[in-house]
């Protein structure tokens, strides 16, 4: 996975960014994701693209995760951890990350807490954004095909309808959005994921940004709030 420094200028050209990125199905995760991860030059992990990615392929990971994946539900916590593991503190890793749908329950962000010691984290960065606005964004959610960029056909259409205007690839809507999965996910979401809000925050960790009006407003928040937790001394989880 590629690691390394962030173009001279750019805030936290130190490239050691340290983060997760909390919020529900919709908030822009993955956008917001991308933009800290080139800004601070520090990879993405996006666990929901890991297993899609490993679905095409057809690995052995694909074959457990999809059904999962297809029902909405969560996959099961010891193979996500074991992704985590390998891809993010596996031999070779770069230092910072930019986790994105990883920990999704309290489990996972002890395991977390763990596998980021001694150090810890910088933050959690929780994105708020109302049910109503998140069920509105998902009906109109296109992903690439190739690159996994989003897209919304209501407020970030693609410049030629159904490619990405990055790679080409043809957009298509994820099988996982249709009402139905997400309803489950959402629901999942606020059973399990939700309660991390509150964990981080008694951690000291918690950043917390209003994510709606534009990608660029929102990343301009985030930074704000990444660079005010930056300020203060490392916090060591645990
Ligand atoms: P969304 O945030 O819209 O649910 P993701 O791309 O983050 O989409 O995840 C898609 C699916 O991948 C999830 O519904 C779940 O089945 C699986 N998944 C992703 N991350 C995790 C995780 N940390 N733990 C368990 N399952 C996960
Ligand atoms: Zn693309």
């Amino acid at each position: 996975m590629a690691g390394g420094t962030a173009p001279s200028g750019e805030p936290g050209a130190d490239g050691n960014l340290r983060v997760v990125l909390l919020g529900r199905q919709g908030s822009g995760k993955g956008t917001q994701a991308d933009r800290l991860c080139a800004l601070y030059g520090v990879p993405h992990m996006s666990t929901g693209d890991a297993f899609r990615a490993a679905v095409r392929s057809g690995s052995e990971l694909g074959k457990t995760a999809q059904g999962y994946m297809e029902r909405g539900e969560l996959v099961p916590d010891d193979v996500v951890i074991d992704v985590i593991r390998a891809h993010v503190f596996g031999p070779g890793s770069a230092y910072g990350f930019v986790l994105d749908g990883f920990p999704r329950n309290l489990s996972q962000a002890e395991a977390l807490e763990g596998l980021a010691a001694p150090e810890g984290l910088d933050g959690c960065i929780n994105l708020e954004v109302s049910l109503d606005e998140v069920l509105r964004r998902l009906s109109s959610r296109r992903v690439c095909s190739s690159c996994g960029a989003t897209y919304n056909l209501v407020s970030s259409p693609p410049k030629v309808a159904g490619r990405c205007d990055s790679c080409g690839g043809d957009l298509y809507q994820r099988d996982d959005d249709t009402e139905e999965a997400i309803r489950r996910r959402l629901e999942i979401y606020e059973a399990e994921t939700a309660p991390l809000v509150a964990w981080y925050r008694e951690r000291g960790l918690l950043i917390s940004v209003d994510a709606t009006g534009t990608p660029d407003e929102v990343t301009a928040r985030v930074v704000a709030g990444v660079e005010e937790r930056r300020g203060h001394p490392r916090v060591v989880a645990g």
